[in-house]
């Protein structure tokens, strides 16, 4: 009966890197090529004494009609319904991108909480313009992370776990 987060996000924002991190071990793929994972994988993770189980998800393109796309998403779904709580998951060097907002839109529509990471922050002090515009999808305070580094991924955990 441990709680799930599942990791949700457009391809190639760092989904599976990230879940590597907090994990602690490389069971997940992580390419180049946006959209590389395919299947959902789970771990675990523990936070502070509290365990919890973790799925990693390929991304979201919410508007696809490509197959494979579409397949993705029904394994996100899945992943969302089963979730207690969600990390919404953004790349902060690109900005946010209207399909931030769609995914945004299709979380809100779960009624779950959902914690927003701004993913390659990878340098330390100030955030860039960049991270701001993310106050804009309307969840709240974004959490900074460098999922290569390490940065930032005690703060995610933190915020996860009030939730669970
Ligand atoms: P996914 O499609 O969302 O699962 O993304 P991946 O984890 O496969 O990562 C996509 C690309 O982004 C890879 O080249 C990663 O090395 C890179 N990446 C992931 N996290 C970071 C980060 O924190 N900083 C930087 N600079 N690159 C990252
Ligand atoms: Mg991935």
């Amino acid at each position: 009966n441990k709680p799930v987060i599942a990791i949700v996000g457009r391809p190639n924002v760092g989904k599976s890197t990230l879940f590597n991190k907090l994990i602690g071990q490389r069971l997940s793929i992580v390419d180049d090529t946006p959209g590389v994972t395919r299947d959902r994988i789970y771990g675990e993770v523990e936070w502070l004494g509290k365990k919890a189980f973790i799925i990693d998800t390929g991304g979201i393109e919410p508007k696809s009609d490509d197959i494979i796309l579409s397949q993705m998403r029904r394994q996100a779904q899945l992943a969302i319904d089963t979730a207690n709580v969600i990390i919404l998951v953004t790349d902060g060097k690109t900005g946010m991108v209207a399909t931030d907002m769609d995914i945004a839109q299709m979380l809100m529509k779960s009624n779950k909480p959902i914690v927003l990471c701004v993913n390659k922050c990878d340098g330390i002090g100030e955030p860039t313009p960049e991270f701001y515009e993310f106050y804009n999808l309307g969840l709240g305070d974004p959490i900074q992370v460098s999922s290569v580094h390490g940065h930032g991924t005690g703060d995610l955990l933190d915020n996860v776990f009030e939730h669970l």
